[in-house]
């Protein structure tokens, strides 16, 4: 039987008002118990997903300064937080001026700073991965956990096969969603499927005639198989699966070229919204925010941060109103997404060792 892997958590809640209670002040004490005395002199990246266009909640640039400063006491050579694109946390903001270190983009300035990795699973052939951040020599995974239309969840295994690739990576990744398909040479362009799909999830192409998914919003609900009158769509299975199995075989990959003691993983379990923050915007926060949750080991820390998120504290305005719990059973975000987010963390466990088993430890 696996051990159970230690899971340090900043819990947001306070007895009394005072500063030291308050979670910037437990993040700092969490760090100093988990930053590893032999850190002095290593190059450190630090992976965060910095948002884009006029979203807010993504983690406040307080904490990387507070983590920034930890790191810089224990000796470490150099720190770099890291995105797929620096300049995209400038507006929230991401700068050295206030965090304390560099932000750099994953490939390099000219996006030629990669390895390529064999991943052979279906059409994802191969990842091209972030060069400077395998050639670092401590990595932290530092995330934001949020609901996510493709896969139920964002957290520390999509920070890094989403963030520390290329675009081609990413779109191959994509590109293993699916599982309805359109025979556009019986279809009518009637757009009985557009008016019918609860989801948003048909996109018509008004010049060819054509209807595509968009699987980010399909929750398999096969409204539109039914009210087609021509049978021009076929499902074929869920296939959410192999874009969840497409994240965690990339992202084992890249944790593959690090010893286990150089390796943290960091998920903030705060603002934790409907969808990613890749969309640019923020919403209400669907429950009400919890705190940090910190180890070494990934799955647990995921598994940790999903069994935290409670459907019984939805809050009244955490969907946008033309949202509803789609079903009874499964998580939060399944009810919401139709799909597990539990199964990349399976996959994970199943590529790369690591375990879902977990016992927390508060830090007070
Ligand atoms: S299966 Fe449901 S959600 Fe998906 S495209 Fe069809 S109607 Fe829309
Ligand atoms: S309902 Fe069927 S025939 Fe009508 S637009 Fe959709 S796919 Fe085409």
């Amino acid at each position: 039987m696996k051990k159970r892997a230690k899971v340090f958590f900043a819990d947001i809640a306070i007895k009394t008002i005072e500063p030291e209670q308050t979670l910037p002040s437990r993040f700092e004490r969490m760090l100093k118990k988990v930053l590893p005395g032999n850190i002095s002199g290593k190059k450190v990246i630090i992976k965060m997903h910095l948002g884009g266009g006029i979203g807010y909640t993504t983690i406040h640039p307080l904490f990387v300064r507070i983590m920034v400063g930890e790191l810089k006491v224990a000796g470490a050579a150099s720190v770099k937080v890291m995105d797929v694109n620096a300049e995209s946390g400038v507006a929230r903001g991401y700068v050295p001026e206030v965090i304390g270190c560099p932000v750099v983009s994953c490939l390099g300035k000219n996006g030629k700073r990669f390895y390529r990795e064999k991943i052979g699973f279906k059409t994802l052939d191969e990842a091209v991965l972030s060069k400077e951040a395998i050639d670092s020599d401590f990595f932290i995974d530092l995330s934001h956990v949020k609901g996510h239309g493709d896969c139920g969840f964002g957290g520390a295994i999509k920070n890094i096969a989403m963030g520390l690739v290329d675009g081609e990576t990413r779109g191959k990744i994509h590109r293993l969603e699916g599982g309805l398909v359109v025979d556009n040479s019986k279809c009518v362009f009637c757009q009985k499927c557009f008016r019918n799909c609860p989801r948003n999830a048909i996109r018509l192409n008004k010049e060819k005639k054509e209807i595509g998914i968009f699987f980010h919003h399909c929750t398999y609900c096969q409204h539109c198989i039914m009210v087609c009158p021509k049978s021009a769509i076929t499902m074929t299975g869920r296939k959410f699966e192999d874009f969840s199995q497409g994240l965690a075989l990339v992202t084992a990959a890249f944790l593959k070229k690090f010893q286990p003691e150089n390796l943290l993983f960091i998920n903030f379990l705060t603002n934790i919204t409907i969808y990613c923050d890749c969309w640019g915007l923020s919403t209400a926060s669907l429950v009400p925010d919890i705190g940090i949750l910190c180890s070494k080991d990934i799955a647990a820390c995921e598994q940790a941060s999903l069994d935290m998120i409670k459907t019984d504290n939805l809050l009244p305005n955490g969907l946008p109103s033309d949202r509803k719990i789609l079903k009874k059973n499964g998580h939060l975000f399944e009810k919401i997404h139709s799909k597990d987010p539990y199964l990349v963390i399976k996959y994970l466990e199943k590529n790369y060792p690591c375990t879902s088993k977990y016992k927390i430890k508060k830090v007070e």
